[in-house]
């Protein structure tokens, strides 16, 4: 072993000099079988006497703070033993949040899926960053064969725009609708890569009032502004009102304002509602405008032969976000962007960094997609949905989606057929059910001028206990007008029938006396 200068050989320096195998292969054994245990079987079980889970382990922030303390690397700078950290690695587990558990429904993402799981642990074997085809040959082809297949999927088999479009993963669906609107905006003025804003009209985009929240941090952060996204209004489903639209685009052209872009959303983050896009395409092809669709959530539906025809007119789109990690329950992350046009996102991101990106390599550089993305260094998200599509193939994916709209649908049957739940849209179009819980003691005075202020306060009352139980995530939140209401979601086809009653009969047992 090469001794660094001033070094002295202490005596433990012959295992530095091992292979890995003989000087860390028990530890590993030891973490993945604790892994395997602790965090994917038991953490996927509920709670019962032959062991499992509950979803959560609740413990305050400060409570935490002095929890995680006693884990902290030595103050005395010396190395842990191996039982400190197996130690310290279980405390991670117990007091995670288990999001592969029946009883989580908190968020859009879900469920562990093992052929997913297994396609995460290999990619952090290889640990790879994909930025040219010397470092990630395999990546890089598997990248652009999966952006296909999604395109094909999105613009049509055999359609031109899937062949000759383009797409990028994204480190998650807010920064591909960031990239949407890079990408949009070059496409009208391309000057903005070299000179920015300066001597431009005001750029203004446009969205519905239920667009995602990431459309407004990414126009500021493209010193666009949150005022230079024009909010048009939805109907009362959660759709957007595409009059609406058109008077919004004509009273920004009016000011003497450059319209660029419209963002259509297919499936909403909290009503699961679709955007019109036939009649979206319509007025963004009068105007000349970018039509981008949202489609972060609801993406995964073009799996399905049943379902798909929700996402009509999609094929027209210029571009789509979906992430396979929501809806198809791929691990996080697993985001992309799909576009009808080639090209335009080299033509919009890219540097050519002679350090990176030689023109003079021995191979084909055309290879080295790296630079059509905004990031350098990039994690690998295309093998673990790689590996769940061949292992369930498409017929997998297609029963997933066609299982999780058939149980929402005994969902919903089930918040009806009980008199303590109101639900807010009476028909959810996808896997989002919104409901108020109405405990006891407000049942039958809805005509009282405190009712709805009531309600407001029931969801984070039941939450709160849920959370301290440990029994239960449900998401609540308020939306336009209407008081706290919970989001009941759907993206994990294992759910059955009495993992959703238990849903019901948790919440009504929590909020029985408030
Ligand atoms: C979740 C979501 C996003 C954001 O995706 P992240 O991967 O969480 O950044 C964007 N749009 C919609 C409609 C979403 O539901």
């Amino acid at each position: 072993m090469a001794e660094a200068e001033g070094h002295v050989a202490e005596p433990g320096d012959w295992f530095e000099s091992l292979p890995i195998e003989a000087k860390h292969g028990d530890f590993l054994r030891r973490i993945a079988d604790l892994l395997l245990t602790d965090a994917v079987f038991e953490g996927t079980k509920p709670l019962d006497v032959t062991g499992g889970s509950p979803v959560l382990r609740w413990c305050d922030p400060e409570d935490m703070a002095s929890r995680l303390a006693e884990h902290r690397p030595s103050g005395d700078g010396r190395p842990a033993t191996q039982e400190q950290l197996l130690a310290f690695v279980r405390f991670v587990v117990d007091y995670s949040v288990k999001t592969g558990h029946p009883h989580f429904f908190n968020q859009l993402f879900s469920s562990l899926d093992p052929y997913g799981l297994a396609g995460q642990w290999l990619t952090d074997a290889l640990n790879p960053s994909v930025y040219t085809y010397e470092v990630a040959p395999v990546f890089t082809l598997m990248e652009e064969e999966i952006l296909l297949s999604m395109r094909k999927l999105v613009f049509g088999d055999g359609h031109p725009s899937a062949n000759g479009g383009d797409g990028i993963f994204c480190p998650g669906g807010s920064m591909a609708n960031g990239c949407a609107i890079n990408v949009a905006r070059y496409k009208f003025a391309p000057e903005v890569k070299a000179s920015g804003l300066h001597g431009l009209p005001r750029l203004v985009l446009f969205a519905s009032e239920d667009a995602h929240y990431s459309i407004y941090k990414m126009a500021a952060l493209q010193g666009l502004g949150e005022d230079g996204v024009f909010v048009v209004k939805t109907d009362p489903e959660g759709r957007m009102d595409v009059g609406h639209l058109e008077s919004q685009i004509d009273s920004a052209l009016a000011k003497g304002y450059a319209p660029f872009m419209v963002v259509a959303t297919a499936g909403t983050t909290v009503l699961g509602a679709f955007d019109p896009l036939p009649k979206i395409f319509k007025v963004c092809e009068r105007y000349g405008l970018w039509m981008h669709v949202d489609a972060a959530w609801g993406g995964g539906l073009l799996f399905s032969k049943k379902h798909r025809g929700l996402l009509a007119g999609i094929e027209r789109a210029d571009s789509v976000a979906w992430n396979p990690h929501k809806l198809l329950a791929v691990p996080q992350q697993c985001s992309t962007l799909l576009l009808r046009h080639g090209g335009l996102l080299s033509a919009c991101h890219s540097r050519s960094a002679s350090y990176l990106f030689q023109k003079d390599k021995f191979y084909d550089t055309s290879y080295d997609v790296g630079d059509k993305y905004l990031q350098c260094g990039r994690r690998v998200d295309a093998l673990k949905f790689w590996m769940m599509w061949k292992a369930k193939g498409t017929i997998g994916l297609q029963k997933h989606v066609d299982k999780i709209m058939d149980n929402i649908k005994y969902f919903l049957g089930q918040v009806q057929r009980r008199a303590s739940f109101k639900l807010v849209l009476e028909n959810p179009a996808f896997a989002n059910v919104c409901f108020w819980f109405v405990p006891p003691r407000l049942q039958g005075s809805q005509n009282s001028p405190e009712y709805w202020s009531e309600i407001h306060k029931v969801a984070p009352r039941i939450k709160e206990k849920m959370m301290k139980k440990g029994s239960l995530m449900v998401n609540y939140q308020p939306l336009r007008d209407w008081p706290n209401f919970f989001r009941f979601v759907l993206q994990n086809s294992g759910t059955n029938h009495k993992d959703m009653d238990f849903v019901l009969n948790e919440i009504e047992q929590l909020g029985k006396y408030m």
